[in-house]
This record gives structure tokens, sequence and C-alpha cells, in this order.
């Protein structure tokens, strides 16, 4: 059986000079390499609390439901600026190539519920800052973060201090 890392296509020089990007693409066309992320992201889970799962557009949506159908939970999507039809509330955060406004429903997490984060990739960690900002905001408690990828040297960590944070695959 193929490892998880295997299955991940690495493309440099995307989408600027001197980046490298991990692709997940390449793991979803792989029917194993689909199974195996999910099942990986979802094992990270086992004895977690929590009573959703949150995920951001869009391959936060493509981890993220699955994991909730599979645990029987509901799933919150965390959608671009002027995607979500109801009230919403908005944050605005740098990224590590420019900047980006999400937005979440603002009635689609009640006060004291507990969150699951899921997303593919970790890099500086603004994105994951951002959603427990709109999380917190709601009166929602982020119990676990779970990232298919974490891109260690950007040192996404460092704004995540004091929650609990994993990823399947690590690079330097
Ligand atoms: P951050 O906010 O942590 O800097 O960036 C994380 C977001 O950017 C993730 O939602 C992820 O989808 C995207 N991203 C940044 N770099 C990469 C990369 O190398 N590969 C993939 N698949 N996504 C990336």
């Amino acid at each position: 059986m193929k490892k998880i890392e295997e299955y991940v296509r690495s493309i440099p020089d995307f989408p600027e000079e001197g980046i490298i990007f991990r692709d997940v693409t390449s793991v979803l066309q792989d029917a194993d390499g689909l199974a195996l992320a999910i099942d990986l992201m979802q094992e990270k889970l086992k004895g977690v609390e929590f009573d959703l799962v949150v995920g951001p557009e869009s391959r936060g949506f493509i981890f993220g439901v699955p994991i909730a159908y599979n645990l029987h939970k509901p799933f919150i999507p965390i959608r671009k600026k002027g995607k979500l039809p109801c009230e919403t509330v908005s944050i605005q955060y740098e990224l590590e190539y420019g900047t980006a406004e999400l937005e979440i429903h603002r009635d689609a997490i009640k006060e004291g519920q507990r969150v699951v984060i899921i997303d593919d990739l970790i890099a500086t960690g603004g994105t994951n800052e951002a959603m427990v900002k709109l999380i917190e905001g709601l009166g929602g408690k982020v119990v676990k973060t779970v990232f298919l990828m974490e891109l260690s040297g950007l040192k996404g960590r460092d704004k995540l201090k004091g929650y609990d944070v994993e990823s399947v695959i690590a690079y330097p």
C-alpha cells in the first residue's frame, strides 16, 4: 500500500516563483489516496468530543464534509466574501500570497458549541487564525484543527499557540 505522502504532487513555482505548491488533486484523483487521506485525518479525531465540523472554501469542504458525514456531525462552510446568502460575520486576513476575506453565517454556530476545523493545508496559519476568530466571535470553542498537510517552515503553528493542531503530513 502506498503512503499518503506518495499521492501528493509537488509543483515548483506555483502560483508564484519560489513557492512549492503541494497539490491535493493528485490525492483526490486516486480512490485509494482519497480514502487514505480522509481516514488518516479522521483518525486524529479519535476521542475528541465535538459538535460541528467547520471547513473553509474550497479544499476544506473536500475533506471536511466526508469526515462530518462519517461521524454524523453537521458541516459549517466558511466562504469567500459575498457567497453566503444569509446574515454573515466576516474577517479580513493576510495570506501567504495576498489578502483575503472570509465569512460565516451568523446563525451557524451557537454559544458553547465545540468545533473541529478541517482544511487541506496550513502554510502561514493566517487562514486558520481567521477562522478561529470567526468561530470564537460566534461563541464557539475550537477543540481541534486537523490538516492533511503542514508547511512547517512557515511556522503557522506560532499563530495557533494554545490550540490543538495536528497534521497528517509535515513538510520542512
Ligand atoms: P495559510 O493561511 O496557512 O498561509 O494558507 C493556507 C491556505 O492556503 C489553505 O487553505 C490552502 O488551501 C492554501 N495553500 C497555501 N499553500 C498551499 C499549497 O502549497 N498547497 C495547497 N494545496 N494549498 C495551499
